[in-house]
Order: structure tokens, then sequence, then C-alpha cells
């Protein structure tokens, strides 16, 4: 028996059998039988049959249906934690039909014959279908041999198939640095000659496959594959706008390739998807931020980390990343030009640092710098200073840096003023917060009770500019910001 028969779960050879004791044929399809035959762990596992959708949905107790192609997710059994089981697709065999939109078949039709099945799958290595009984392995395209070769390749027509589906592009690209293949050369002069049927595509299709190159092993391949097959446009123009901007000073690089350099050592390193984002547009503010430099430096950049972070949350909120990732990429690149000069750092700015990033965020941003001295060609920081730094941030990290933190909260102080609720309550924790940043000894209650009592004394408008200036948020001090680099150089 081969190997890899071996491999397949216990759940999945029970769906099969249960599709064979009710008379259908059941073949493993796609990426699991790719990856069996790579000895690579498959990420989910799917079979295809000659059962239609409402067979298998009355033969299995637990069944979904996922889309309109006529799929029936059926829910194993499977407690364990294994996530690629909890889920098993039994698709019909379906027949290629015709395509108006570049991106899906105007009608489902199903078939009673594999061979239809198989030719409409994307490229070859996943049109290779396995009876998981018998170990026999139908290839009508020379999957094997492709496999074998490293090749990535459609089944029949590339362009044909490329403007059938434009989404079949992107998966080009995300599973040739998945895969270390490389593209078969009609199949990558379609790429280039489709790519612009991508505008069909939408957002969120788009995204997961950039996600999957951003996560793979190479998303610096795959990211320079965009650009040469002119894809990179519709997962960012910004990026594209990124190529051949010089830096100058200690970059060799241009700012796009600093930053797909940056990524590659996030994904080096195996980093959160928010920390490859965040080291890929880390410099996304560069390019509409340049001007010819003084003194020895050619160029500037100045408020490239605030236009930037305004950047890339339209970027990623376009591509529809959920909130949480866009919050988080965007306060990593908004502080990732924190401090350089481990003799003069004080621990009072390495508290500001962590009240803007967030306690929670520190590390990474951290992980952001380290990409980002890679990504500029540049060798990892000195053992000293890292060394520094990590204790530095150690030696803050329960010392306040937010509102909640203090010794005292809204109530209190108004109990111990006698005042009334309103925004002043606010300016004062915002003020006190300031103080407690530069001098953590302040934050015990007696202390912040009396400085409150203090505070309310001052007229209103004072008492309003301390509360603002310790508010992080600063939205106006970057809006100043942002408008000073705009009136200088921008036509708006
Ligand atoms: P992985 O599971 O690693 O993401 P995969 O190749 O299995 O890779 P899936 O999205 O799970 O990708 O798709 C399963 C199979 O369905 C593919 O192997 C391929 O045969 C077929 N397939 C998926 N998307 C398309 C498409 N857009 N056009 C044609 N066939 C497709
Ligand atoms: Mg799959």
């Amino acid at each position: 028996m081969k190997e890899y028969l071996s491999k397949i779960p216990p759940e999945v050879m029970n769906i099969a059998r249960t599709l064979h004791e009710a008379g259908f044929e059941a073949y493993l399809i796609g990426g699991c039988v790719r990856d069996l035959l790579l000895h690579k762990k498959p990420k989910d596992w799917d079979i295809t049959t000659n059962a239609k959708p409402e067979n298998i949905a009355a033969l299995f107790p637990n069944t979904f249906y996922e889309n309109t192609y006529g799929t029936v997710g059926v829910v194993t059994e499977e407690e364990g934690t294994d996530p690629s089981l909890k889920v098993v697709e039994v698709t019909p065999y379906r027949l290629e039909a015709k395509y108006s939109d570049n991106r899906r078949p105007d009608e489902v039709v199903f078939s009673d014959k594999l061979e239809d099945d198989l030719k409409r799958r994307d490229f070859t290595v996943n049109a290779i279908a396995l009876d998981p009984f018998k170990g026999q392995v139908i290839d009508l395209f020379k999957g094997q041999d492709d496999l074998k070769a490293r090749v990535l390749k459609t089944v029949g027509d590339p362009d044909a198939r490329f403007a059938e589906d434009a989404l079949r592009i992107l998966r080009a690209i995300r599973l040739t640095c998945e895969l270390d293949f490389v593209i078969e050369p009609k199949t990558e002069k379609a790429l280039a000659d489709n790519a612009h049927l991508l505008q069909n595509i939408s957002k969120e299709r788009i995204r997961d496959e950039f996600s999957r190159i951003i996560m793979s092993h190479n998303p610096q391949e795959g990211l320079e594959l965009a650009r040469k097959y002119g894809v990179l446009r519709f997962i960012s123009p910004e990026l594209e706008s990124a190529i051949g901007i010089e830096q100058g000073g200690i970059h060799k690089y241009d700012v796009w390739e600093h930053l797909i350099r940056s990524a590659q050592h996030a994904a080096d390193k195996g980093w959160s998807l928010e920390v490859r984002l965040a080291a890929l547009f880390h410099d996304i503010g560069k390019p509409p931020t340049r001007r010819a430099g003084v003194k020895n430096d050619k160029w500037s950049f100045y408020g490239h980390e605030v236009v930037g972070a305004r950047m890339a949350k339209k970027i990623l909120t376009d591509l529809k990343f959920p909130q949480k990732t866009v919050e988080k990429v965007v306060k990593l690149i908004r502080w990732h030009m924190f401090f350089s000069d481990t003799e003069t750092i004080t621990h009072s700015a390495v508290r500001r640092l962590i009240a803007n990033v967030g306690q929670e965020n520190i590390w990474d941003l951290m992980s952001i710098r380290a990409a980002d001295r890679i990504g500029t060609g540049r060798p990892k920081e000195s053992p000293y200073r890292l060394r520094k730094y990590h204790a530095m941030i150690d030696e803050v990290m329960s010392d306040p840096v937010s509102v909640g933190m203090l010794k005292i909260d809204g109530q209190k102080i108004m109990e111990a003023t006698g005042s009334t609720p309103g925004p002043h309550i606010g300016y004062i924790l915002h003020a006190l917060l300031e103080e407690v940043i530069e001098d953590p000894k302040k934050n015990t209650h007696e202390y912040l009770e009396n400085r409150s009592k203090q505070l309310l004394t001052l007229p209103e408008k004072e008492l309003k500019a301390l509360g603002e200036k310790g508010k992080e948020t600063k939205e106006q001090e970057e809006n100043k910001k942002i408008d000073g680099i705009r009136k200088k150089h921008w036509v708006e």
C-alpha cells in the first residue's frame, strides 16, 4: 500500500466509505492530493463525487450547503482540535460552464463523469484524483509530472482559464510561493496578459489570496511575482508607487524593495499576519512625503509614519481586513519611528511609546524594528542595544500608561472634589496620566487626589489644554503635521 494512503485521516475515509456504500464514487481531489504526493500535510480535505448535493446531505447527519457550487460541507464527528478536519468539503462532479464575468460560472452544471470535473480544475497539480481505498491515481493532465518538476501549469489553455476566473491568477502566485514552484512559460505569459481581469474580482477574495502570500514562507517572491505580472495594483496601487523610490542615506534599496525585504524577514521569523502586514506597509508613506533633503541627506521623509499609518488604514480597509487587524497594523506603522539612541533614551520616553502603541503591541513594534533593519540590508541590532531596549521595556512594563491604570478614577475625583460629571473630569484624568507617565511614583491615590483638587481650580481653558495634551491620540497635532506637509509641497 502506498505510504501516503496511511496519511488520510479516518474521518475522511469514513465519509468516502459512506458514499461508496451508498453506491457513489468518491475521490480525494485538489490540494489534499497534491500535498499528500508532496509529503506535505494537507490544509483541508476535499472529496469529489457523482452524488448530487441532496444525496450527500441525506447520507450525513450534519451537513450544510457551503456555496453556490453545489459543495456540501460535511461536519465530522471529530472532537479533536485539528481544524483541517472539522469540515470536509464534498463536491459533486461539475462541468466547466460559461463565465461571462471573469469570476463566476453563469450556471452550475453537475456531471456524472469524474473526467468533466478534473477538466474544470485550475492547475494540473490540483486536478489529480485519488481513490482512497485502492490508492489508484487518476491524473488526466500529467499533474504528477508537474509535481515532480515543480511546475505550475493550468489545465487547458491558460488564457481561457484565467479569463473564466481571474482569481486563478492570484491563486497561481500564491501556490507558486507556497510550494516553491516555477510557472510554466505559457501559463506565465497568460498571467501577465490577463492580470487586468482582476478588476472583476471581489476585494475579499483578493484579500484571502494576498494573506496567503503574506503568510507563506516566500512573501518577497510572491510580491515580486505580483509586480512582474501587473497584479500588484489590484492588491495595493500604493505599493506599486513605492517601486523605484530611491531613499539615499543608509538605504541601498528603493522603498519597494525595502518593504518586501522587511516583510520577508517577518515571514522568516514566523511572525503574525499583523506584523507581516505592518512590515510590508511600514514605509508606505514615504513616496508621497519624499522631499529634497538638507545637508547630507539626499531625501527627507518627514511625517511619513503619520501619512503611512493613514494610507495603510485605507488600503487594509479597502481590502476588507477585519477592523482589529487594521487597527493593530496602523498602530505599529504609526509608531515605528521610535527611539534610536540607547544612551539618551529615558524611561519616560519608553512609557510614552508603550502608552501610544499599547502594551499588547510593544513587542510586535520591536519586531517591526528588527524587520525594518534587516529590510534595509543592515545587520541585526547589536545584542547590547537589543538587551538594553528589552530591559527598559521590561522595567516600565508594569508602570501606568493608561487612564485605567491610575490609582484614581472619575468617580473618586468627583467624590473628593464635590465636582459634577462633565468633560473636565476627563481632562483631569488625562492631565494626571501625563504626570504619571513622566514619574510613576506619583501614581498614589493621595497625590492624585490632591492634584485633582488643584487642577480643578484652573480656568476651564487651561485645564482643557492640559487634558488634551495628555490625550495620546493627538489627532489635531497630526492633522497639523500633515497639513504642513501638504501646504509646503502638495497642490491641494
Ligand atoms: P489549499 O487547500 O492549500 O488552500 P487547494 O488547492 O486545495 O489549496 P482550495 O481552495 O482548497 O485550494 O481548492 C480545492 C481545489 O478546488 C483546488 O485544488 C482546485 O482543484 C479547485 N479550485 C479551487 N479554486 C479554483 C478555481 N478558482 N478554479 C478552478 N478550480 C479551483
Ligand atoms: Mg484545499
